[in-house]
């Protein structure tokens, strides 16, 4: 059988720096359903956050700063000592990274380039013209081959093997053997990535399924906050792909049918810099409202000048003439908001472990520190996942020198081969794609940007719905090399299980914070919602419970822009 002493589910960014970290100590593997370099960390356009000194005070920015914006940010509900941590290592892991040889735009002195991003009081994010997270992925990756670190690619997690919350390993489907194996290890570290795929317009990769989200809440893991999902306010109409924020950090602009820059009515000071949340609502509101164009409003570069638009955003460019016909320097880009990104997830504390379990571990999107809270910064996302990485790549490797390999039970193999099979051989009707649109259409339109009761009441009815007819698929592949129409089967699994609590924690919080914003409910209720949510699986669906959150140094106040 294979053995390791950590297993690291996810190559992205927060895997392979948890992976480089570990590695240096312990045998560890990386094992990703798909090549770790095509992971969505390589999407990842605008650029990653820091406070470099000896730069920073020239233009008044201090860490003091990056940490109050991301406070503000979170709405008050990130926990302020993660946070203190994420802006205060920062600059050490950039310099970490630009030594590992990652190539960051320069100014004409020669220091790394940076710019302004969305809820950011200065000019901090750091990038790699608009293909940030490319470099920062390539990077890594070249560094763990260098350090040769396993990794089993195109291997497809389905399973924990977790016995009295201790971890004992995994069974992953290699899908071009076409065979299930277990691997047994001491730790697991969770760097599945986020869950966008749950929605119809997105920024996301068809990846982003939250698989490690439905499997550590299957093994007894309770889920936090899930119900903060971010939508980016600009993605390009229609398909959702992302347009960075960097745009907008360069100065680009919003316009609506009228030609008129509508943020001066939302958010006068920061404008199509306030937070994210912020500019969603507005670009949504101009368009429910009628001062949109046919669904859509605009993000105009053409003032930038074609050469700043080609050196700094050529990807842009790229984007918006190959799926929407337009040339940005000369029109501008119909954009809508899209679902983009998780602030919820596996719950850990600053050191990547999961409370109440032995050897398990999370970092990046699909962990919940929480330094988001209710709204995540541009920027802070890659960040979270290099600082968090690290942190629990270390961790976990203390965690697996000092235990050792528990038994395996016997079932393990066996039961997963069965529900397989079971899947495989089901005559029914049902097909997985009809039920993922279904899904998808309605996440957006019923616990999208806006929600009330109606439509979240509606959207709980429909998930229990779909549940039903998802016992009654049938594949039309029954053979076990490279079924992708499985492996779409077990995906939507897993989003019908975290779809539901998505709405379940949507629905029990009568408030508006951050990213979820309640029409029924339009003001933040400190005294009663100041809070994390946690799902724990239960018989009939999700069941709720709640923990406080952490406050270091700032008192919740009113979030203006
Ligand atoms: C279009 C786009 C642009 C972005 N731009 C920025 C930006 O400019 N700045 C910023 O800070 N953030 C940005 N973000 C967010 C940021 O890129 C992500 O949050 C971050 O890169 C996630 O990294 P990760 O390592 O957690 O997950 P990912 O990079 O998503 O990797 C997840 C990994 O998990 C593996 N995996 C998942 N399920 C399984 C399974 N069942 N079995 C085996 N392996 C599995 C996948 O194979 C993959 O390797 C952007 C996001 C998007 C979508």
């Amino acid at each position: 059988m294979i053995t390791h002493d950590l297993l690291i589910i996810g190559g992205g960014l927060a895997g392979m720096r948890a992976a480089l970290e570990a590695g240096k100590n312990v045998d560890v593997a990386v094992v990703s359903k798909i090549h770790p370099l095509r992971s969505h960390s390589g999407a990842a356009q605008g650029g990653i956050a820091a406070v470099l000194d000896g730069w920073a005070q020239n233009i008044g920015d201090s860490l003091e700063s990056h940490i109050q914006d991301t406070v503000k940010g979170s709405d008050y509900l990130g926990d302020q000592d993660a946070i203190e941590i994420l802006c205060n290592e920062a600059p050490g892991d950039i310099r970490v990274l630009d030594r590992m040889g990652a190539l960051f735009s320069r100014t004409d002195e020669g220091r790394i380039a940076q710019r302004d991003f969305g809820g950011h009081s200065y000019a901090r994010t750091c990038y790699a013209s608009d293909k940030t997270g490319h470099i920062l992925l390539q990077t890594l990756y070249e560094q763990m081959m260098k350090q040769r670190v396993k990794v089993y690619p195109e291997w497809h997690v389905v399973s924990l093997i977790i016995h009295k919350n201790i971890c004992r390993g995994l069974v992953a489907y290699d899908m071009v053997r076409g065979e299930l194996q277990v691997i047994r290890a001491k730790a697991i570290l969770f760097a599945t990535g986020g869950y966008g795929r749950a929605y119809g317009i997105t920024s996301n990769a068809h990846a982003n399924t939250g698989d490690g989200l439905a499997l550590a809440y299957r093994a007894g893991v309770p889920l936090q906050d899930m119900e903060f999902v971010q939508f980016h306010p600009t993605g390009l109409y229609r398909h959702g792909i992302l347009i960075t924020e960097g745009a907008r950090g360069e100065g680009g602009y919003l316009i609506n049918k009228d030609g008129e820059r509508f943020m001066e009515r939302y958010a006068p000071n920061k404008m199509e810099l306030a937070s994210r949340d912020v500019v969603s609502r507005a670009v949504q509101t101009e368009i429910d409202e009628g001062r949109g164009i046919d669904g859509h409003v605009h993000l105009d570069l053409r003032h930038l000048g074609k050469e700043l638009i080609m050196s700094r955003l050529s990807q842009i460019h790229d984007i918006a003439l190959s799926f929407s016909g337009i040339d940005c320097t000369v029109d501008p880009i119909p954009i809508q908001p899209t679902a983009h990104y998780s602030m919820g997830g596996i719950p850990t504390d600053v050191d990547g472990r999961v409370p109440g379990f032995s050897g398990l571990f999370a970092a990046g999107e699909c962990a919940c520190v929480s330094v988001h809270g209710a709204n995540r910064l541009g920027g802070n996302s890659m960040l979270e996942t290099i600082v968090f990485g690290r942190r629990a790549g270390i961790k976990a490797a203390e965690y697996v020198k000092k235990t050792t390999l528990q038994p395996m039970p016997a079932d393990a193999l066996p039961l997963i081969e069965q529900k397989i099979k079971l899947m495989i051989n089901n005559k029914g009707e049902e097909n997985a794609a009809n039920i993922s649109v279904e899904l998808q259409s309605n996440m957006t339109l019923k616990c999208g940007i806006f929600r009330d009761i109606d439509g979240l009441t509606q959207m709980q009815q429909l998930i229990i719905a779909l549940k039903e007819r998802f016992k009654n698929i049938g594949l039309r592949d029954w053979g076990m090399t490279f079924n992708t129409e499985l492996i779409e089967a077990l995906e939507l699994k897993n989003i019908l299980d975290f779809s539901q609590i998505i709405v379940a924690g949507a629905l029990a919080r009568e408030e508006s914070r951050g990213a979820h914003s309640r029409t029924d409910f339009p003001n933040r209720d400190d005294e009663h919602w100041m809070k994390h949510t946690l799902a724990y699986q239960g018989g009939q669906g999700p069941v709720l419970d709640y923990k406080p959150v952490i406050i270091t140094r700032y008192n919740p106040q009113r979030r203006v822009y």
